[in-house]
């Protein structure tokens, strides 16, 4: 499928290269050697609703193998030279630098080490990234974490246009009021820092009408916006780019392709993207959503639409825009 390259919602610590994750928790004392690679794997894996507030306490483990500059730097380029090698000509990598910081790490460290990574492994491969830095939703209200959360708009703020291009908000979705976060995307509307939001994946409908109150550039998931005409309605009208992550959503829809809304959204005119949100739990890559959606039915025509909406709704200049155009060959 010759439209898979341009990817906009992937996370690093979920995209991490599983056996290099269980080596680096050894080297840093998280696991100890009585903790096997297949203990390590069952841990990963084991049977739950992914989107589950348990799942997050899998991220957790995998940000502990993220505490060092070093360690960002290489999984970051390690993940970029995989993209590069499946054929991407264009990815944005998110990742929270307030969950890298527990080894005394400032939020700006950590985002550095992460567009060094990403711009070594840019100078040996014909790949171009964008870094996305999350906010975090991690208590009842925004107050849990605010100053954190202002930390992550400083620190992209300071490497903006120079590998950061965005901030998100992430996190348990369920646990949050996004009303709550509107001061906080005020401020990186005030500093020209573009933003997503994560809503309406795992959480309600509603959310959507949230975060649209939110004014941003782009949501991550939304797919719930289905769960009502009025909330699909909204998201078609505004044009707002959905990251949609099919694979990813999968276990809140059995397991079944033909069960995922994405066909519905393309169908009612909304501005869809397709992406991969974080290779281990979804055990995808980019080439596999676009072959999955093509077996139940989207047609390839509609398939490269997504690609060009990605490319409209990427964070990068109308220049660059069309250099990634030229680059496609449909
Ligand atoms: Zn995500």
């Amino acid at each position: 499928m010759n439209a898979a390259k341009v990817e906009l919602h992937l996370h690093l610590d979920g995209s991490l290269n599983i056996k290099w994750a269980y080596e680096k928790l050894l080297q840093r004392k998280v696991l100890d050697t009585t903790t096997s690679f297949e203990d390590f794997y069952d841990i990963l894996y084991s049977k739950n609703k992914e989107h589950s507030a348990k799942n997050f306490l899998k991220f957790d483990l995998l940000c502990k193998a993220l505490q060092y500059e070093e360690d960002l730097y290489e999984a970051t380029y390690n993940l970029v030279e995989l993209l590069a090698k499946r054929g991407l000509i264009y990815a944005e990598i998110r990742f929270a630098s307030q969950q890298h910081c527990l080894q005394g790490l400032s939020q700006k460290q950590a985002l550095k080490a992460v567009i060094d990574g990403a711009k070594a492994a840019c100078q040996k491969y014909p790949i171009k990234i964008g870094i996305i830095n999350c906010m975090m939703h991690k208590g009842d209200s925004a107050a849990f974490n605010y100053q954190e959360n202002v930390d992550t708009i400083l620190a992209t703020e300071e490497y903006l246009n120079d590998g950061a291009v965005a901030i998100d908000l992430a996190g348990y979705e369920n646990n949050c009021d996004f009303k709550d976060y509107g001061n906080l995307f005020e401020i990186a509307r005030a500093k020209n820092i573009p933003y997503t939001i994560h809503a309406a994946e795992m959480g309600i409908g509603s959310h959507i009408m949230d975060a649209l109150a939110m004014k941003p550039y782009r949501i991550g998931h939304g797919i719930n916006c289905v769960q009502d005409p009025a909330y699909l309605k909204a998201v078609v009208d505004s044009q707002i780019p959905l990251e949609v992550c099919v694979s990813s959503n999968l276990k809140a829809f059995d397991d079944d392709y033909t069960k995922h809304p994405i066909r519905q959204l393309i169908k009612a005119g909304a501005k869809v993207t397709i992406n991969t949100d974080n290779i281990i739990f979804s055990k995808a890559d980019l080439l596999h959503e676009y072959s999955m959606l093509e077996l139940i039915g989207v047609s390839e025509k509609q398939l490269q639409q997504c690609t060009l909406n990605a490319i409209d709704a990427a964070f990068i200049s109308n220049e660059e825009k069309i250099e990634l155009r030229k680059q496609l060959d449909f």
